[in-house]
């Protein structure tokens, strides 16, 4: 069963139309990416999934539920930005235990989450830290570290890495596979960057303009490009 549908989706900002009726189907563990230039609407679809834009038409199913009405909170969803949004006067362990506390959890269930969490972003030594006393890609950890204490059934990264240097980059590229792998949840990772999504995504949707022009593995928009679009963002990496 598809984890994530949409159908005929559209939305429109007063008269501009920025997504223009998209189906897709995700299944379920898959790690799909949303890939096109600036502008194209990939933060806009991304942020519909959210619940953090309502759709002008269309309809969004989570697993098998309609949720095109339904509140963020509800639709067991977890959103990474680009820009960290991590607290500054929490410590790590803090930030990452923060939607957990609004909750009302109890202290030792969160202490007991945080602990877990850091263990599998290594931040286990970081814990105490502030962020301004960490790098770029640990603060990124610390970003996932509060979407997986929630333990979503779909996580959301919008152009996660596109703040932090090539090399690093690369790591974090690497260190997100890592997590989809060991923690077999359902993907979705907009970015404007070919070469991240021809190596990480098991099914890329091509957006240009609020169409989606392809959707397919890697290895089928390579060999088979849709259109000349296609053929021209997947041919012509940075
Ligand atoms: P991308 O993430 O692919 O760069 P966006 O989804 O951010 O693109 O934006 C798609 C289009 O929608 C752009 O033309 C943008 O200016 C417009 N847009 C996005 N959010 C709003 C908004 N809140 N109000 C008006 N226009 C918006
Ligand atoms: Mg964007």
């Amino acid at each position: 069963m598809a984890e994530l549908t949409l159908k005929q989706v559209r939305k429109s900002f007063g008269a501009l139309e920025v997504i223009k009726g998209v189906d897709l189907e995700v299944a379920s563990g898959e790690f799909v990416v949303f890939v096109g230039p600036s502008g194209c609407g990939k933060s806009t679809l991304l942020r519909i999934i959210a619940g953090l834009e309502d759709t002008t038409s269309g309809t969004l199913t989570i697993g098998g539920m309609d949720v095109t009405y339904a509140e963020p909170s509800e639709r067991g969803i977890a959103m990474v930005f680009q820009s960290y949004a991590l607290y500054p006067h929490m410590t790590v362990a803090e930030n990452i235990g923060f939607g957990l506390s609004l909750a009302r959890r109890p202290k030792a269930e969160i202490a007991a989450k945080v602990a877990a969490t850091a263990e599998t972003l290594q931040l286990t030594q970081l814990l105490e830290r502030k962020p301004k006393a960490l790098s770029g890609g640990q603060r990124q950890r610390v970003a996932i570290g509060r979407a997986i204490i929630r333990d979503p059934k779909v996580f959301l990264f919008d152009e996660p890495l596109s703040n932090l240097d090539a090399s690093l980059r690369a790591q974090m590229r690497l260190e997100i596979s890592d997590l989809h792998a060991r923690l077999k949840s359902t993907m979705i990772y907009v970015t404007h960057d070919q070469v991240e999504a021809m190596t990480m995504a098991d099914k890329i949707v091509v957006l240009n303009g609020g169409v989606v022009e392809q959707i397919g593995s890697p290895m089928e928009l390579y060999r088979n490009p849709a259109t000349p679009f296609v053929a021209g963002f997947i041919g012509s990496p940075k």
